[in-house]
């Protein structure tokens, strides 16, 4: 494993044993203590020169030393683990006035506030437990193009096949339609257990997501929601059955998208549904 890197910090595992670091399952702790692996997912996110990079739950500080040495003008990371801010204070020492560590909860976190004007790139080797309301919340802000220029972020590959999933794929479903319906999401790479520290049971995977100017078809975000909530809800269902948990006359909408009133939820393409939510909104 390639501890060593260019900014003549500790290793990661000498920070974690110094820090008392243990891994709390809770806070869905598995460390990545790779340098190389970090910096090759700071990479993923493409240029950092020029933008803030937000971090959520930057722990003892392996991908956040990697975001440094790739050239971020600032790196903004928010922990909820108190234990491990000093550990992030050496790195803010090694770095004068280029990364600001917010002890905080990310689920509660005003991330357009930390924002503001400049532009910014999310990376981050999310916990489990927090990582899709995160990502919806990201997604489905009202105002488009988003606070964000690239979302480069660390899924259980499950989870990651699901958003980057298209119609006719096993995983597609919610989270794909809400995933690609103003963006882009690409599965960039699947990570080993054996790269984390303490090894969770399954593989991850990088996913990679870029905003479009534009969504598919316009629709309210509110509505899309409903739509896909109430089709997956009973994905064997036809729509004509499946969407009369929105009220009104299911056939009417259905037509109006151009779809079939047989179709089911899985056979629905993404901008399928757009046009099933902006016929509910009329
Ligand atoms: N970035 C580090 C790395 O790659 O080694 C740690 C990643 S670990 C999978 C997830 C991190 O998120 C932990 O440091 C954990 O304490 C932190 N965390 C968990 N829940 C959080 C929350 N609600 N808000 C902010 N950070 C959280």
């Amino acid at each position: 494993m390639n501890e060593t890197a260019d900014d003549n910090l500790p290793r990661l595992s000498e920070v974690i044993e110094r820090h008392g670091l243990s891994a709390r399952k809770s806070l869905g702790q598995n460390f990545l203590l790779d340098l190389s692996l970090t910096r090759r997912i700071a990479r993923t996110a493409g240029t950092l020169e020029g933008f803030t990079v937000i971090e959520v739950g930057p722990g003892p500080g392996g991908l956040t030393r990697a975001l440094l040495l790739e050239g971020a003008d600032k790196v903004v990371a928010v922990e909820r683990d108190e234990r491990a801010l000093p550990a992030l204070d050496e790195i803010s020492a090694a770095w004068p006035g280029k990364l600001t560590v917010m002890h905080g909860d990310a689920l509660a976190t005003d991330w357009q506030a930390i924002a503001g004007h400049q532009p910014v790139k999310i990376v981050a080797n999310l916990p489990y437990n927090i990582a899709t309301p995160l990502l919806t919340g990201w997604l489905t802000g009202h105002s488009w193009p988003p606070f964000w220029s690239s979302l480069t972020l660390m899924f259980q590959k499950e989870v990651a096949q699901r958003i980057c999933a298209g119609v006719g794929d096993s995983a597609y479903g919610r989270l794909s339609i809400i995933s690609q319906w103003r963006s882009d999401a690409v599965k960039m790479f699947d990570v080993s257990p054996k790269a984390f520290t303490p090894p969770p049971k399954v593989t991850s995977s990088i996913v990679h997501i870029t905003p479009r100017a534009e969504p598919m078809v316009d629709c309210d975000v509110t509505v899309l929601e409903k739509v896909t909530a109430a089709a997956f809800g009973q994905r064997r269902k036809m729509l004509r059955s499946s969407l009369k948990t929105l009220g009104g006359d299911p056939a009417a909408l259905i037509t109006q998208a151009g779809l079939k009133p047989t179709m089911r939820a899985e056979e629905v393409d993404v901008a399928g549904f757009c046009r099933l939510a902006k016929a509910a909104s009329a």
